[in-house]
């Protein structure tokens, strides 16, 4: 008889986005005529950059070539890619990051999922609520949790981010072994200080803990000044393991190109106490499991670090943040607390009330969508998520409706 993963039969139904999108579809069969602004998409609107355009389509041409097509390439990445983004993303802010230390992929969501993998099943987690739910998620079907109790699984432990702590997770009191952090944050779009940072990784030292860290929206980040990087912390490359992905950067979620850095100093230990490098276990689980990220789209994210490419992506990612300023303005002017929009295309609302019932009401009255914090966990249930991936026009349509629906709310 074959048998079934139980733990997988552990995993909440995650009713988010299905009831999102039917209280859409009921809105919009009810009022054919209103228009409705989706403000809750974690999706890039705006078109690829044209020099990774340019890229695309002259590597696409030399796959049509006998001289030039390219087969299976390197698991790991073509040497190209993963030279300008040590170059450019790390070495060029004092952060050490060598090219063998990074791991092309299709995701950053696949590879904060299936990093876990490499690691014991007999360790102790500490997960941000709220959070992007495929830490969670991939924990759980490894097994590593209990039963889930009021929404939270057994086993973990949760770092609750609320007002009181800006909305960043605090350094949890028991030892932990594994660490998920995001900045900026996804779903709060808070930033985190060089100081914290410095503490998280002295912790993790101490520790002999492991901290994984998703930069999926580092280019949000405006001040040189800030931190982007894990690396820039003396440190890190001990401890942390870094994600990034050109999804949010260059508006590659339809094209699918991300990366992992494991730096070599980075171990994990057996029973015994005997240290092994993270950087030799995740090569041999990506060469065993993935094949490669195809040429053209290797090539097209390569173009994101020439100089047209540079100029290029900023003038995207800066015509978000004109749009997360828009939004941060009509909440001032509405007197809503939040935090994020600042280095982040996310603002995380304090909604005063239950988040499907603000959800609701900004959808009848506003025709705009939003996302109900209680999706991330249980520290959104009175949260709202407005993201600034949408037309600067629509944003601001959104928020002029938003002021009216909340005049009389
Ligand atoms: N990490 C965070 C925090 C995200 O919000 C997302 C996507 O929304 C991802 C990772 C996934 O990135 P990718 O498109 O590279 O899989």
């Amino acid at each position: 008889m074959i048998k079934v993963n139980e733990h997988f039969l552990k995993l909440q139904t995650s009713y988010l986005f299905s009831s999102i999108s039917q209280k859409i579809s009921d809105f919009a069969k009810d009022n054919p005529h209103r228009e409705i602004i989706r403000l809750g998409i974690g999706d890039a609107t705006r078109a690829l950059p044209p020099a990774c355009i340019a890229a695309f389509h002259k590597a696409v041409d030399e796959m049509g070539q006998d001289a030039s097509f390219r087969g299976y390439g390197p698991e790991q990445g073509y040497l190209f890619l993963r030279e300008k983004i040590a170059e450019n993303d790390f070495q060029a802010r004092g952060a050490e990051v060598n090219a063998d230390e990074i791991f092309v992929s299709d995701g950053a969501k696949c590879d904060t999922g299936n990093f876990q993998e490499i690691l014991s099943n007999d360790i102790t987690i500490a997960i941000p609520d709220p959070v992007y739910p495929v830490y969670v998620d991939t924990n759980v079907m490894a097994g590593r949790t209990g039963t889930v109790k009021d929404g939270r699984f057994e086993k973990i432990v949760y770092m609750e981010c609320t007002a009181t702590n800006d909305y960043i997770p605090q350094i949890p009191e028991e030892p932990v072994d594994l660490i998920y952090l995001c900045f900026p944050n996804n779903p709060t779009g808070a930033t985190v200080t060089r100081e914290a940072l410095i503490q998280w990784v002295d912790y993790a030292r101490k520790n002999k803990s492991l901290i994984l860290y998703d930069a999926a929206y580092e280019a949000f980040i405006r001040d040189d000044a800030m931190v982007k990087s894990i690396y820039e912390i003396p440190g890190a490359r001990e401890v942390a393991v870094e994600f990034r992905s050109f999804s949010k950067t260059a508006g590659f979620t339809g094209t699918r190109c991300a990366f992992t850095v494991v730096p070599k100093e980075c171990m994990a230990y057996d029973s015994a106490g005997g240290a092994h490098s993270l950087h030799t276990l995740w090569n041999r689980r990506h060469s065993t499991k993935f094949n490669g990220v195809s040429y053209p789209v290797q090539k097209a994210a390569e173009a994101v670090y020439s100089i047209e490419g540079k100029k290029e992506t900023a003038a995207i990612i800066s015509g978000y943040l004109s749009n997360a300023d828009r939004i941060r303005r009509e909440m001032d002017e509405l007197a809503y607390d939040y935090v994020g929009g600042q280095h982040s295309p996310y603002i995380w609302i304090d909604a005063k009330t239950d988040s499907w019932e603000f959800f609701d009401m900004l959808l009848n009255k506003a025709g705009v969508v939003c996302t109900p914090g209680a999706g991330f966990g249980r520290c959104g249930g009175q949260h709202i998520r407005l993201s600034a991936f949408n037309s600067y026009a629509n944003v601001e349509t959104a928020m002029n409706r938003i002021r009216e629906a909340l005049k009389d709310a």
